[in-house]
């Protein structure tokens, strides 16, 4: 339905309210902090736990300037050379370390949470550089310590926790001359906000993912000498995307890069913490993803991958004309079989008119996205994938579980049955797409028949790579306060192996039917290794995402990184595939071979 523009304006007001209340409940915050020296932006008002412990008075005064949008002292960015060629080093944290098994060529790339944290750590690049810092690579010459988490899963945390404890040590005991200021970012910063500076003096600095543009400030107020116990800035925001900010890569000869297009989730499945953490989901503005993706096919990128928690549900609402008219492409659920908790909106430009425009700017560069939810799988955006040779055939489809009742308290949105027809027709849209998923297992209350239903699920739809995780209760979401985390951590452990067997022994066999076959190769390393007691040169990616090892011999001798080459698959397994080089070769011209075959 369209709104009216006052219905608009009313809107708008309502948000710039909502906005003011916001930086008063920071300001009070910080009112109340300040007597701890520390200082926190957040979005709540204090609790009454804070009220008592901090003794505050009830008239507690709030200095009205620090209420207006304008004067919020985080933003006050007084120099471009704060940091006077200071030097920053940064750790990125992603939950790919945690898993138990995963496919082995997967592993070794980052999992969406990780490329969310490499991309907002690009983001972080940006600006610390902007303001002044230089980055480096050695711990003994940084001035400032940066983590960047995920908190998606309490192992990440537990090795965070155990990192933060060498660091303070580092600082104490080995570095006492010039000890570095720590600052925990992302996710895990979000979701334990004031326990990070409370646990230990271990941390300095706190900033959550919607709070990056303060960092070069919160280092000069930690760095001074009225904030002794840290300063934090885990305030979530409703339009912050960074849209402007253009992301420095943090390795330039990588032949791949990403970009973040939107950020947050509106889904609320009940095991996930990303909402909290990340906020609600908004979608940067079409230009400046256009602009950004320009900018890596102009430093020689080959792919690019476009990044969102719920990457699939992409809506720019910033043109009016867009928003006004109704225009909607690609707005449509999957299929009947889907549902969302939220009520969807209507009007802006859609993640099929995204993907189409950012697929014409290099028809020779290839583009994924990830992480997708399966409800945003309209037709047009599937037959798009299938015309157009760079938009890489391999979708992620994460289901989660294959039991209904399971689904269903997850509030994942769909059925094991609306689902399968979505991969049938995936299939029969796509002949040649590689599906990918996701799954928990020993989610609250999974009986042994449900953990039937997801081996079941795996067997029939045979998937060519797959993210396995056991589960692991996160506080504060729905699951926390509704549900019992009562499957034994022997029957997760032992269910957990079972999907992870019946993962390795189909997509073994689909891999092994790829012998003989001919692919496209990205070439993306050149360390040669022993691969199944072959000698490989280089290795790269096919369109689907999987591994190959591509042998030496006479022809390829020069291959470098970001070419493309013709391979012939002769060995595989569940994890990777070894391949003889047959030529260079171009996603055009292989596109065409491919056509030339089939007729
Ligand atoms: S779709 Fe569900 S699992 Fe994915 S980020 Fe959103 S809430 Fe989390």
């Amino acid at each position: 339905m369209l709104q009216s523009a006052t219905t608009r304006n009313v809107i708008k007001q309502c948000n710039r309210t909502l906005s003011i209340r916001r930086y008063a409940n920071a300001a009070l915050s910080m009112n109340i902090e300040k007597k701890a020296r520390r200082l926190v932006f957040d979005n709540r008002s204090p609790s009454f736990k804070d009220f008592l412990s901090k003794q505050q008075p009830v008239n507690a005064t709030i200095d009205k300037s620090l209420t207006e949008p304008d004067n919020v002292p985080y933003l006050q960015m007084d120099s471009k050379t704060l940091g006077q060629g200071r030097k920053f080093y940064i750790e990125v944290y992603g939950c790919q370390v945690c898993a138990l098994s995963v496919n082995a060529l997967q592993s070794q790339e980052v999992n969406t949470s990780t490329k969310m944290n490499v991309n907002d750590t690009e983001i972080l690049n940006a600006i610390m550089t902007n303001t002044g810092y230089e980055r480096t690579d050695d711990l003994d010459d940084a001035n400032v310590v940066f983590l960047v988490t995920c908190a998606i899963r309490d192992n990440a945390e537990v090795r965070i926790w155990e990192r933060l404890k060498y660091l303070r040590h580092y600082k104490t005991k080995i570095n006492t001359s010039s000890p570095p200021i720590v600052g925990v970012l992302g996710c895990m910063a979000e979701r334990l906000k004031t326990k990070l500076l409370e646990q230990d003096r271990l941390v300095d600095i706190v900033c959550g993912p919607d709070g990056y543009r303060s960092i070069p400030h919160l280092i000069s107020l930690a760095e001074g000498e009225e904030y002794t116990e840290g300063v934090a800035n885990v305030m979530l925001s409703a339009d912050e995307t960074y849209a402007d900010v253009m992301p420095m890569r943090l390795d330039t000869s990588n032949a791949s890069g990403w970009v973040s297009i939107m950020r947050g989730c509106n889904n609320m499945c009940s095991f996930c913490i990303v909402p909290f953490t990340r906020g609600n989901e908004r979608s940067r503005p079409i230009d400046s993803i256009l602009d950004e993706v320009r900018f890596l096919n102009d430093q020689g990128v080959k792919e690019v991958t476009v990044l969102g928690q719920n990457v699939n549900s992409y809506r720019d609402e910033s043109e009016s004309k867009y928003f006004m008219s109704g225009r909607n492409t690609g707005s449509s659920l999957s299929n009947p079989g889907f549902k969302t908790i939220y009520k969807r909106k209507d009007g802006g430009r859609r993640f099929t008119e995204l993907l189409d425009q950012v697929s014409l700017i290099n028809p020779e560069m290839r583009i994924r996205f990830t992480s997708p939810h399966p409800k945003d799988f309209p037709t047009d955006l599937l037959h798009l994938i299938a015309s157009r040779p760079n938009l890489c055939n391999s979708i992620h489809l994460p289901i989660q579980s294959g039991s209904n009742t399971v689904l269903e308290r997850m509030r994942r949105g769909y059925t094991r049955e609306a689902y399968l027809s979505l991969v049938e027709e995936m299939r029969r849209i796509i002949p040649d797409v590689w599906i990918s998923s996701d799954f928990i297992t020993g989610f609250c209350g999974e009986t042994e028949a449900e953990h039937r239903d997801t081996v079941s699920l795996m067997e029939q739809v045979k998937y060519d790579t797959a993210f396995m995780f056991a589960y692991s209760m996160r506080e504060k979401t729905h699951a926390h306060r509704r549900y019992k985390d009562d499957v034994t951590g022997s029957d997760k452990t032992r269910r957990l192996q079972e999907i992870v067997t019946t993962f390795h022994a189909e997509a073994s066999k689909k891999n092994q039917s790829l012998i003989g076959s001919r692919q496209l190769v990205l070439v993306d390393s050149e360390r040669p290794r022993t691969k199944n007691g072959i000698e490989t040169k280089v290795s790269g990616k096919t369109d689907g995402g999987h591994k190959v090892f591509v042998q030496e011999n006479e022809d390829n001798k020069a291959l470098q990184k970001g070419d493309y080459v013709e391979v012939n698959v002769n060995h595989a397994t569940s994890a990777s595939l070894t391949g003889h080089f047959i030529q260079h070769s171009s996603i055009q011209q292989f596109a065409r071979q491919k056509r030339n075959y089939s007729t």
